[in-house]
């Protein structure tokens, strides 16, 4: 049973639309490295196709109607887009799912010290990374850092060509010999994924003024701090001073902060032929983008279409913005309410009767590691759409099994549109294993699968996809909100 590769059936037109699609997937790639960067994105193109504000349909008291189209965001960190079919609600809507956040560094909340005249940053890794990928290249710092007083500063700080980048350094192979006998797990601590942020000592020209305000003792002000710190540790002195001047932020603002520390870098073409997409956090914004687009070119659709982009995925799907939250199904209560459906009964119903694509990235097949793939039963790239119909490790566990029945009215949808697809497993029965968002909303009772686009060097810094399995994610989710 084998899966024809997509890149021979396209027309001269296929490959012009995939090379529209994939332009402006790379865009979004580079910059919207993180779940909030991403959301606010996905709302920025919803409200330009014309989607409103659920939250000031709720509180007008609007009823909602058949092309009616909302938005609604969770924290900033998750969003959901639903357009209402012409069905009734009740028999179910179909939709699309997966996460905006990706593996990276977050920064500690009191990060910044200084050792041996340099300034780090401290990290907390964030989802499952090989410590190893993450030294030696450069890095960006995007993020937010709420202030006392209510406001909230974005930072960006990496990826315009002006701003200077971070990294996080590596031992010389000269001197690495112990560290290269060490397993894989251990040649870089997670403890050790330190940011490397300055190296300028501050130069405190009136050191009398700056001891005799020392000595008076009574409350200092912020500058007088970077003035007396200056005196032990001139170089994180000289950082406080630029983090003030150029954010307005203290030291202490870092406790009310979220920084990710990402590769630094567009997501460009791979190969000489540019078949492919290198970037960073394709796991999972690749589907998140082609669902995304997805709901936003469907015309008129019969049952309602829904797409929701969560976080927290690569920590377990946990949290207010996690996709375990009740965001989804608090949102699905007050479409249904103001649909004229208040009752419990009929939201049950109406999840019950819905389909899903749980659309997360799968291992593609690597011929350098071939030895964990059961080649039969991998996904390839360039073979199109993936569908999953189970996950999980040692025995399916943990894992949402698809109903036999479900894929075959996906089979079906996919045929009849001329979506290319393939079926496969992660990896080699035992080899390891994972898990998605699928068996979360399943729990209603729905039909969920996973489904998605293979992906080389998953969870690098640096993942790759084909752009024939990015176009063909993109129709086979149009296709499915229009069955
Ligand atoms: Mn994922
Ligand atoms: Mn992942």
């Amino acid at each position: 049973m084998e899966r024809k590769n997509a890149w021979k059936t396209y027309t001269d037109q296929d490959k012009e639309s995939l090379e529209e699609l994939c332009e402006d997937y790379k865009e979004f790639l580079s910059e919207c490295k993180t779940e909030r960067l991403a959301t606010k994105r996905a709302i920025e193109m919803a409200q330009d196709a014309g989607y409103a504000s659920l939250k000031e349909a709720i509180a007008a008291g609007r009823t909602l109607k058949p092309g009616d189209k909302v938005w609604i965001d969770n924290y900033g960190k998750a969003v959901m887009l639903v357009q209402i079919g012409t069905n009734d609600i009740v028999a179910g809507v179909n939709i699309l799912g997966a996460h905006i956040d990706s593996p990276r560094l977050d920064l500690k909340q009191n990060p910044l010290y200084e050792a041996s005249d340099f300034v780090l940053l401290d990290t907390h890794y964030y989802g499952g990374i090989k410590n190893y990928q993450w030294v030696a290249l450069p890095l960006a710092l995007k993020g937010v850092v709420a202030k006392k007083d209510g406001t909230v500063l974005d930072i960006s700080l990496g990826d315009d060509p002006a701003d200077p980048v971070f990294c996080v350094t590596d031992l010389l192979p000269h001197l690495g010999a112990e560290q290269m006998k060490k397993n894989g797990r251990e040649v870089v601590e997670g403890e050790s994924l330190d940011v490397l942020f300055g190296s300028e000592p501050l130069i405190i020209e009136d050191t009398e003024e700056a001891s005799e305000s020392k000595s008076a003792k009574k409350e200092q002000t912020y500058e007088e701090q970077i003035t007396s710190t200056a005196q032990k540790e001139a170089v994180r002195a000289h950082i406080m001073q630029l983090l003030l001047e150029r954010f307005g932020i203290e030291e202490e603002d870092f406790l009310s902060a979220e920084i990710e520390v990402v590769p630094a870098g567009d997501a460009r073409d791979c190969g000489l032929d540019r078949s492919m997409v290198i970037g960073y956090g394709q796991d999972d914004r690749v589907c998140a983008y082609t669902s995304l687009v997805a709901q936003l070119a469907v015309e008129s659709p019969a049952r309602t279409a829904v797409c929701i982009l969560v976080d927290k995925e690569e920590i377990g799907s946990v949290g207010a913005t996690g996709m375990t939250s009740a965001f989804f199904e608090n949102t699905m209560a007050e479409i249904l309410n103001l649909m004229g459906q208040q009752s419990n009964l009929a939201l049950r119903r109406c999840l019950a009767n819905s389909s899903m694509l749980s659309s997360d990235v799968s291992a593609a097949f690597d011929p350098s590691y071939a030895s964990v793939f059961e080649p039969k039963n991998s996904a390839y790239c360039g073979r199109g759409l993936v569908f999953n119909k189970y996950t999980g490790s040692g025995g399916k566990s943990g894992s949402n099994d698809a109903n036999a029945e479900y894929m075959a009215a996906l089979r079906k949808i996919m045929d009849d549109t001329g979506v290319k697809y393939q079926t496969a497993e992660l990896g080699r029965v035992n080899a390891g294993g994972g898990g998605t968002i699928a068996y979360i909303p399943a729990k209603y009772g729905m039909n969920v699968i996973d489904s998605g686009v293979a992906v080389l060097s998953m969870h690098s810094p640096w993942e790759v996809t084909s752009k024939a399995d990015i176009y063909e994610a993109y129709k086979g989710y149009k296709a499915f909100l229009n069955a």
